[in-house]
């Protein structure tokens, strides 16, 4: 018996929802609020009548801490579900503590504004004390650490695929198949083709940025940055085949280093086709991916925000893709003093996506999961005051819940590793 408020109606969101109300136990009534009530009204008039869970919907700016306490305020939630975009992550965190509201989120804080000098101070003293250059990283939500103790509520980061299961993936490794881990390699793979020459999978302002930042890996106790795109590697993945597979910066490789003991080294490699790296080379070197504003016509516009307006919406690409993604982690370590390497991953088919809830597989990876974070907070079972990453808790009842909401997984006990 709970109510959840859910904050963004996007992708992500609406697998989310379609799953909260598969689950009408823990879930029993949800609100869902977005910037945009009429998305959250269409998705609402779609479900209700399927569901015993009693959905309502609010119209919300997520940017306004004083919005967020009075929508809190009225709906009284148990937990709040943050399925905006990561620029929104503080303010509702803010909310959450006024409120004394537990937390949950699937991405961590980046400013939307990349030129805002504070932000900008604390990001460059960052980069030269940690030793990477990415728009994002942890340190401005685990600032939130004590004063969620102190107001005796949780917060949940990160629980969408990677980060977020692939976390659980390796929190379940440790506790069932090694003494120690020592090498960490999380490999995301799209073989989904979805027709366009390009479109990004979940929100383009959030992925370019992603990918077209540095790459970076952590090895012994530091940061490794790289070129973006600078190291390739070649994998045949289960389901889809070979692909060509590209390091890249990933933040779950900064709560792993930090939660991991002994661990020496965390890659993250993401798989790109070769239409997609060429029109990013393209925008970015004519400077569409900036997010510094630009006067154009007596108006100030933002480069990859216009570019989103051209790039179709994620949510559309659903009826189109087809294949599979597989996205899991090779763990290498010790057990009983054995060295050993085993590989656990999740293959998703983006027709079968499709017909269960009207979406992709990128957003249906990340929304079912943020329904499990959800309610394993809900449930109690993943309530501890203080802000925490997803590995810090049991892995057990989260990989049970993946098994039954659709995202099977596998370990394979001989895996191919990546050089
Ligand atoms: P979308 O752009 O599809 O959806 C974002 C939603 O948030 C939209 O409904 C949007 O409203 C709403 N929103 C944006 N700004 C505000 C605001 N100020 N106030 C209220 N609502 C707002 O994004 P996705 O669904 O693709 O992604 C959602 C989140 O999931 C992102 O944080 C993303 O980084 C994360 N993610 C995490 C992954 C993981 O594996 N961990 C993988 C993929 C995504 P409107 O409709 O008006 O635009």
């Amino acid at each position: 018996m709970s109510r959840l408020l859910i904050i963004g109606c996007g992708g992500v969101a609406g697998v989310a929802i379609h799953k909260c109300c598969q689950n009408s136990d823990v879930f029993t009534e949800i609100c869902i609020a977005s910037r945009t009530k009429s998305k959250c009204d269409a998705i609402k008039a779609k479900l209700e009548n399927t569901t015993k869970t009693v959905i309502t919907t609010a119209q919300v700016n997520a940017d306004s801490k004083d919005e967020l306490v009075a929508l809190i305020n009225s709906y009284k939630p148990d937990a709040v579900l943050n399925l905006a975009l990561p620029y929104q992550d503080l303010t509702i965190m803010d909310a959450c503590l006024e409120t004394k509201t537990d937390y949950i989120d699937t991405a961590n804080y980046e400013p939307e504004d990349t030129t805002d000098p504070e932000w900008k101070a604390v990001y460059e003293k960052r980069c030269k004390d940690l030793g990477f250059t990415a728009y994002f990283d942890y340190s401005w939500q685990w600032a939130y650490k004590e004063k969620f103790e102190k107001a005796g509520i949780t917060a949940l980061l990160g629980t969408g695929f990677d980060p977020g299961v692939t976390s659980v993936f390796t929190a379940y490794a440790l506790k069932h198949y090694f003494d120690e881990i020592h090498y960490i390699d999380i490999l995301d793979c799209n073989g989904g083709d979805h027709g366009y020459p390009f479109a990004t999978n979940f929100n383009p302002e959030i992925n370019l940025r992603e990918v077209s930042a540095n790459g970076s890996y952590w090895e012994d106790g530091k940061w490794i940055e790289t070129k973006p795109m600078e190291i390739k590697r070649v994998y045949n993945f289960d389901g889809v085949g070979e692909k060509d597979m590209y390091l890249l910066h990933h933040e779950e490789i900064e709560s792993l280093a930090k939660n991991i003991p002994n661990v020496k080294r965390i890659r993250f490699f993401m798989t790109f086709g070769q239409s997609y790296l060429t029109h990013m080379q393209c925008l970015e070197n004519v400077g569409m991916l900036s997010t510094e504003p630009v006067m154009y016509e007596g108006r100030e516009i933002v480069p990859i925000q216009f570019l989103k307006a051209l790039l179709p919406d994620p949510a559309s690409l659903g009826p189109r893709t087809k294949g599979k993604t597989n996205i899991g982690c090779i763990f290498t370590g010790v057990k009983d003093s054995k060295e050993k390497t085993i590989y656990i991953y999740n293959m998703c088919d983006h027709q079968e996506c499709y017909k269960e809830v009207g979406s992709q597989a990128v957003s249906y990876t990340t929304g079912v999961p943020a329904m499990i974070g959800a309610s394993l907070v809900l449930s109690g079972q993943w309530k501890k005051p203080g802000v925490y990453n997803v590995e810090e808790f049991d892995p057990d009842p989260y990989m049970e819940a993946l098994n039954k909401f659709g995202l099977p997984w596998v370990v394979d006990e001989n895996p191919v590793t990546v050089e």
